[in-house]
């Protein structure tokens, strides 16, 4: 931990860009930003298309309805308190095996506790799944 002392001395040996120098990596830098921010907001898109995709194929829906009957129905959270169980829902970990989950991966829930419950995959989530069914 350098003294209070030490500290402009080392400011002297790494001086701030200035003026023009300054503007340029100002700017380089919200280019960067803009071209990941751009590419992670593709990606998402293209993602939940592939995803929403899934959710229409009959493979799915057999997984889905093999949930429901594993749970008779009931919603796993509220004990059927707040309604019936409807189509399966993905823990997070579940979006890493997309297209062939494991079924303790799904959960059958209400449509209320789906809701409230709705933990959507962080992009990272959605970067290991990609890796996962490219292979
Ligand atoms: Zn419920
Ligand atoms: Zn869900």
């Amino acid at each position: 931990m350098p003294s209070q002392s030490d500290q402009p001395q080392q400011l002297k040996l790494f001086p701030p860009f200035e003026g023009e120098a300054y503007t340029m990596t100002l700017g380089l830098r919200r280019e960067y930003n803009q071209a990941v921010a751009a590419t992670k907001k593709e990606f998402q898109e293209r993602w939940l298309e592939h995803y929403h995709a899934y959710l229409n194929t009959e493979e799915w829906q057999a997984r889905s309805q093999a949930v429901l009957e594993r749970e008779h129905h009931v919603c796993q959270l509220c004990r059927g308190a707040n309604g019936p169980a409807s189509p399966a829902h993905h823990i997070k970990e579940a979006y890493r095996y997309l297209g062939a989950e494991p079924l303790n991966l799904l959960q059958a829930v209400c449509a209320v506790c789906h809701m409230a419950s709705h933990d959507m995959p962080t992009l990272e989530d959605l970067q290991a799944a990609t890796r996962i069914q490219l292979g």
